[in-house]
């Protein structure tokens, strides 16, 4: 059997999955230890029986409904590879709207001091980072093995000299247990509401529900999130939040509420209204 062949069949075999042939790409390049131009230039050679039943394994597996995220151990975000595996969410394409919309607000900054809670990977803290070398980072979650994941990151993705120093990892429940002054707060909370959470796709089971359900509607984190980073921003300070476009009207309220001024929701590339951002007044 050709590597053209293992790919054929891989796409029949994950017809299912919504993306068969991206899928099957990726797993037959990690079976392999390709990337995708290797792998498509390997296409008329044979594929060895080692590879063949690893890159079956890894089939079986996605067909279980496991993200290719997981099965790959990596996963792109802003341009860069994050390690990703059971303890945290996989990132998606829609919190790149997430660092886009702070950079854009704020990316001609000099200095700045960020906050990223509920951070997971850290896909947006570390990004951040690497974007603004002297940004003052830090970051939080709930979780303990997110956070030694996180790590990993910071490890792999920061270089060790950066001049804002190195990115802060605390564990804490929301903000609470997060000491300092911040320019901007950043978060992806989970905003799924608990009710929701069965009937999404099956995948979504393979995940930390810890980082998917958002309590009844959804905002329940936010309620809390939003007052909190108020106390810890300095005047002028942003805040910036991820949310599923039906929750955005509800969640300005939220921050309007807790003082929060020029509030507006950004929509995501497939034109969801995703990030919620207000600024604190300079006087209060
Ligand atoms: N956007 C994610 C999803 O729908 C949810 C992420 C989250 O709850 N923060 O799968």
């Amino acid at each position: 059997m050709t590597v053209r062949d293992a790919l054929r069949d891989g796409v029949a075999a994950l017809g299912g999955s919504g993306t068969p042939f991206l899928d099957a790409s990726l797993l037959l390049g990690k079976a392999l230890g390709l990337d995708a131009a290797a792998l498509f230039a390997a296409g008329p050679d044979d594929l060895d029986p080692g590879s063949g039943a690893a890159y079956r394994a890894l089939l079986a597996e996605r067909s279980s409904g496991i993200p290719v995220a997981y099965l790959l151990g990596e996963k792109e975000f802003w341009g860069r590879r994050f390690r990703v595996d059971r303890r945290v969410l996989v990132p998606r394409p829609e919190t790149e709207t997430l660092v886009a919309a702070v950079l854009e607000a704020c990316g001609d900054r000099p200095s700045l001091r960020v906050h990223e809670a509920c951070c997971g990977s850290a896909c947006v803290a570390l990004s951040l980072a690497a974007e603004r070398p002297r940004w003052e980072l830090s970051a939080s979650d709930l979780s303990e093995e997110a956070l030694e994941l996180a790590r990993e990151n910071a490890e792999l993705l920061l270089p060790t000299d950066r001049p804002g120093g190195p990115c802060r990892f605390v564990r804490s429940d929301l903000l609470a247990s997060v000491e300092g002054t911040f320019d901007l707060v950043a978060a992806n909370p989970p905003y799924i509401p608990s009710g929701e959470l069965a009937g999404l796709g099956i995948e979504l089971r393979f995940e930390p529900r810890l980082a998917l359900d958002g309590g009844a509607d959804g905002l329940e984190l936010y309620r809390r999130l939003v007052p909190q980073a108020r106390s810890a921003l300095a005047p002028g300070g942003w805040i910036f939040l991820e949310a599923d476009g039906s929750q955005a009207g509800a969640l300005r309220a939220i921050v309007e509420e807790a003082g929060f001024a020029e509030v507006s929701t950004l929509a995501d590339l497939a034109g969801i209204e995703r990030i919620t951002r207000g600024r604190l007044p300079w006087k209060t």
